[in-house]
Formats: C-alpha cells, structure tokens, sequence
C-alpha cells in the first residue's frame, strides 16, 4: 500500500521566537519551490515557538507538531501542556516518547500510551517513538525491547481510531551521535513493527501506518533509507535545525526517488 512519505523536523531544545520565524519563511520558500511535493513535512519548534510557528506557517503545507503533551485535559499540572492546547495553537501533531524524555525525563511506556490516547481523542496525531539502547542492541534484545514498547504504548488505541497514528523507530545509540543505522538494520526493526501493529489493530491499518526512523538522518543517508520498504519518512533532529539541509532532506525523500 503506498503511504505518503512524512518527514518531521524536531528542533528539541533550540531557536528562539525570532529564529523560528525566519526558519519557517524560508522553508516555506523552498516548499514552494516544489512543483509537485509528494512528502508531508512537519516541524517541532518548542513549546514557546509554537504560536509563532503556526502564523508563518497557517495555509501552508508544511504542518506543526510538539515535542510533547500531557494527557489530562486541564487541571492543576503544573508546567504541563493538554492536548486542547496543542490543537487550540495550530498543532496538528505531538511526539511523544522521544528517548530523551524517557532517558531524563523518566517517561514510561505507560505514560506514553495515556498521551497517545489522549491526543487522539483530541484528534491530533501521535508519533510515538521507541528504539533501544546501544546495551540493548548488543545483547540482541533490540525486537524484544521494541516489541515491549510496541504493545504496551499502543495498549487500548485499537478502539481509538488509530490510524493516523505515526511510529518512530529511533535507535538510541543513532540519536546524535552521527551513527546512522544501515537501512537494512533500520529495515529489519520496522519490518517488526509493522507485523506488531498488523497483530495490535489489523493488517489493514498496519500497512496504511506510517513508520518513521530517526537517528542522524542527514541530506546524505535519506535516500538509501527511503528505498526500504517499511521506511515511510524520518524524524530529523539536527540536521533538521538548519533549512538547506531539512530541505534537502524533503527532496530525498520524494517517493521519485525511491
Ligand atoms: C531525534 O532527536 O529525534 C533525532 C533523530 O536526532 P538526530 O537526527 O540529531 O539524531
């Protein structure tokens, strides 16, 4: 089944109002460049450059995520942010999981999962990301890691219209460091985890779901990852800060290119 390519630039901890303003000018100068974008692409300022995200960017193809969300509508939770408020400022979609956050952040797969539902619920779109470390990998535990990660932050979305939901496998041990993993070690995990959502929701949902790998994607390795079959687009960190390079990203991913 084709699936639309996604690429999802996440700025993490960087630009201020100003230097998202000017970045999303000028991506969307190099959008338009596009005479026939086949690729979604959506960026993840942080949480105070979201509104100011959303004004360049409203009309424009190019959608808005955050990088986070709690799950409670509202309430006394302090420093937190609901999904209503995500959609209220132009979000269409949240990462959630990201390693970082579950490496510092003392995020659980269960606590994935309640923000996961709750931004369906909202109708926003997940992208709920997983990976395992570089000990995990070497102790051949990576698909079982993965595996339990899977089930347990997707446990009870079957009844939640989970098809826009979107995966991202993100080693950790990639993340920053500058070591890509090779297409076919990307490829072998993804391949996994669609056959997970296929047992999860059906096959049918499974082949239409996006999965994302993210982990040093550059300009350079985009088209090598694009051409694997269960490869459905990239969450970018660093070499998504920096236009040129997260257009050029876009372009290798066109489904041409494949
Ligand atoms: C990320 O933070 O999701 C990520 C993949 O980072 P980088 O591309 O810098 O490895």
């Amino acid at each position: 089944m084709p699936r639309t390519p996604l690429i999802v630039g996440n700025w993490k901890m960087h630009k201020t109002i100003q230097e998202t303003v000017d970045f999303s000018l000028r991506l969307k100068d190099e959008f338009a460049k596009e005479k026939d974008p086949r690729v979604e692409v959506a960026v993840a300022p942080p949480f105070t450059s979201l509104a100011a995200a959303a004004k360049v960017l409203r009309g424009s193809p190019i959608s808005l995520s955050a990088q986070d969300v709690f799950w409670a509508e509202s309430g006394a939770y302090t420093g937190e942010i609901s999904p209503k408020m995500l959609a209220d400022v132009g979000c269409r979609l949240a990462i959630v999981g990201h390693s970082e956050r579950r490496q510092y952040f003392h995020e659980t797969d269960d606590s994935v999962n309640r923000k996961a539902a709750a931004l369906i619920k909202e109708g926003l779109i997940p992208i709920i990301c997983m990976g395992e470390t570089l000990s995990e990998r070497q102790g051949r535990s990576t698909l079982s890691v993965v595996e339990k990660q899977t089930r347990d932050g997707l446990k009870g979305l079957a009844d939640k219209d989970p098809e826009n939901l979107v995966i991202a496998y993100e080693p950790v041990w990639a993340i920053g460091t500058g070591h890509t993993a090779t297409p076919q070690q990307a490829q072998e995990v993804q391949a996994f985890i669609r056959q997970l959502l296929g047992e999860i929701f059906s096959s049918r949902i499974a082949q239409g779901m996006r999965i994302l790998y993210g982990g040093s994607v550059k300009p350079e390795n985009i088209a090598d990852l694009m051409a694997m079959e269960d490869i459905d687009g990239a969450l970018v960190g660093g070499a998504s800060l920096d236009v040129q390079s997260f257009a050029q990203i876009i372009k290798g991913a066109q489904p041409s290119k494949r």
